[in-house]
């Protein structure tokens, strides 16, 4: 446990606040905590996650469910050692589609998650991202590096907002000594992404496995690094419980473009798809690659999962994603005959 000036006072299970806690990532932190003996509280108002990301947890006396948006007031009875502020829109389309509850959950949501910490003496971890370097100009990007974000652009609502909660993280670390930990995190993929959040994961593996064509956006050229959920599970807990409280980067740095991506995606799948151009999205960073270097030496962290290994696992989940959606779309009388 950790040992710093604002130590948190620890019974005999740490309790931790996840907010966005039915998302992709914030369902893997609350299984994660759990498993680590942490009495878990997820906050979610089911904007972009869902039921079912939880529904395992049910009757779980370590678990509790709150549903509700974080931007108004978070009022919490009891001790809370650490808040984890996972809950955001974090897909392009989703971003684009809800820009204003993005801004609002990174500004107001970032306040009430901080101000909750203030008021429980606890721990505060951002879930901050890659896209504070916006399309960047120094590769691969060190925490360094201060970015190069268009803030009036289709991005700019997710990025600004993003950059706008690390100042106001490290403002309460400064103001009021909270214990602030700011982690970046690269393109992370693994299941529980939805397969219609428009990411390219899910976008990919989902074309692949009905064998319809991929669709890559713009000449394909642009790369991505891509760390499986499990691999950053183990590196946002470690900066968690750690003295760090500069923002840390954590993500695969083993760089790939974005065309040898679908390749790979039909050769793990066996797929019989093609590959099919798109428009390139306004403002789609052309390169990413995290510098790993502060994770290593500061956390003892390096990814260990390979992109087969991860999507062997992934393509499970979604393999029977596609099944129950299937079924689901079957008339009943078929149904009971097949
Ligand atoms: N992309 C693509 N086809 C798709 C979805 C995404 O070529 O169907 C590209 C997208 O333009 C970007 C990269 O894949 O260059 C990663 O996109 P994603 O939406 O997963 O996240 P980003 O890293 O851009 O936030």
């Amino acid at each position: 446990m950790p040992s710093s000036k604002q130590q948190p006072r620890l019974g005999s299970h740490p309790v931790s606040v996840v907010t966005g806690g039915a998302g992709f990532l914030g369902s893997h932190l609350v299984d994660f905590l759990l498993a680590r003996g942490h009495r878990v509280i997820a906050i979610d108002n089911f904007v972009t996650g869902t039921v079912n990301n939880i529904a395992h947890l049910g009757g779980n006396p370590q678990f509790k469910f709150i549903q509700q948006d974080v931007t108004e007031f978070l009022f919490l009875d009891g001790p809370v050692h650490y808040v984890w502020h996972f809950a955001s829109p974090a897909s392009p389309i989703d971003y684009l589609e809800l820009p204003i509850q993005t801004l609002k959950v990174g500004s107001l949501g970032t306040h009430k998650a901080l101000g909750l910490a203030r008021h429980k003496g606890a721990r505060f971890l951002l879930a901050s991202t890659s896209e504070v370097y916006g399309d960047p100009l120094v590769h691969p990007q060190p925490e360094t590096y201060w970015g190069n974000v268009n803030p009036i652009g289709p991005r700019g609502c997710y990025d600004e907002a993003k950059r706008f909660a690390e100042a106001l993280a490290m403002a309460y670390h400064r103001e009021h000594g909270i214990e602030t930990r700011l982690v970046r995190i690269f393109n992370t993929y693994g299941p529980r992404m939805r397969l219609d959040d428009g990411r390219v994961v899910p976008a990919f593996l989902s074309q692949a496995l009905r064998h319809q064509p991929l669709t890559v956006f713009g000449d394909g050229r642009q790369t991505r690094s891509f760390c499986y959920c499990s691999d950053l599970m183990d590196g946002i807990y470690r900066l968690m419980m750690s003295e760090v409280s500069e923002p840390v980067n954590v993500g695969n740095p083993q760089e790939i473009t974005i065309m040898e991506f679908a390749r790979e995606i039909i050769r793990v799948t066996g797929s019989r798809s093609r590959i099919i151009f798109k428009p390139l999205p306004q403002d789609d960073p052309r390169q990413r690659q995290p510098d790993i270097g502060r994770a290593r030496t500061r956390l003892g962290w390096k990814p260990q999962v390979t992109l087969p290994e991860g999507l062997g696992k992934t393509i499970e989940f979604f393999r029977n994603r596609i099944l129950d959606r299937a079924k689901a779309r079957k008339p009943a009388g078929r149904r009971r005959n097949s």
